[in-house]
């Protein structure tokens, strides 16, 4: 795929699926501006990238819940390159408990972060994609969004959100040359399913088809897809990447 000329946006890009996503979009020859939460490692990422391939790109620190630090990024990037063609909604957390344990705290933390986070960045992102009438939208949901899952009614609330969302979107701008869709993944080997216990991970294995966990670069190979023009009469669609787990 060629993404030479297009201007991307990765949020949560500093590891697991995200820097994935970013290095996939790299490899392609697209400019990749890496989003998290720390300044230091979204350089890093940058810089890296831009070793590996030859090109440009830019690592900026935002908190994705704040909606006045998203709408700077968003326009730092505009100042920066002069558009913005590929945004990614990555960056997701989880604070998993039932819900008769669950804070208000935990609940919020995790709708802010993996929800209100996508109406934060596209909101800023969606002006330039119209101006250009041009812009490919990937929001990285989860199966338990489909699904449900004990001990993850915020987490799953949220992701199950960004799907109503993503397909509002899709209504709203797709005669302006805009695609916004979603990316489903199963378990995906990262530091987010770190600290799940074996037995857990055994029992979910039993219901994998493919008998294995996913791989980042699974993720970042559906998600290429999406925003390339192999896709370009795919909108308001959800792509479950989950070795066949929901099935
Ligand atoms: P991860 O390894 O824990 O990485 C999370 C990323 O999100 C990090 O780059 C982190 O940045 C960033 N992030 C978190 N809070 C942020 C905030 N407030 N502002 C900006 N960036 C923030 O997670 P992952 O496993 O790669 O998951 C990536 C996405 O895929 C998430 O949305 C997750 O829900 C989804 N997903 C994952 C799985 C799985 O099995 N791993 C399955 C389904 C869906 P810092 O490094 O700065 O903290």
């Amino acid at each position: 795929m060629d993404f030479k000329g297009k201007v991307v946006v990765v949020t949560g890009a500093s590891r697991g699926i995200g820097y994935h996503i970013a290095d996939s979009f790299a490899s392609c020859g697209a400019t990749v501006v890496v989003c998290a939460t720390q300044q230091l490692r979204c350089d890093q990422v940058a810089d890296e990238l831009a070793k590996k391939y030859g090109v440009s790109g830019k690592g900026i620190q935002v908190n994705v819940a704040n909606f006045s630090e998203t709408e700077t990024m968003i326009k730092t990037v505009i100042e920066l390159f002069g558009r913005l063609d590929i945004l990614v909604n990555n960056a997701g957390i989880t604070r998993d408990n039932l819900l008769l344990r669950m804070s208000e705290t935990d609940w919020d933390a995790v709708l802010d972060t993996n929800l209100k986070s996508v109406f934060n960045t596209t909101k800023a992102a969606i002006r330039p994609m119209l101006k250009q009438k041009y812009g490919r939208i990937v929001n990285i949901s989860s199966v338990v969004g489909q699904m449900g899952n004990p001990g993850q009614a915020n987490y799953a609330a949220s992701k199950a959100g960004m799907i109503g969302f993503s397909q509002s979107i899709a209504k709203e701008v797709g005669a302006k040359g805009i695609t916004c869709n979603v990316v489903a993944p199963g378990f995906i080997d990262t530091d987010m399913i770190e600290s799940l216990p074996k037995e857990y991970l055994d029992n979910i294995m039993s219901q994998i088809p493919l008998k294995r966990l996913g791989s980042t670069q699974d993720i970042a190979n559906a998600t290429l897809f999406l925003a390339s023009d192999l896709a370009s009469y795919i909108t308001g669609q959800v792509l479950t990447v989950d070795g066949g787990m929901l099935m």
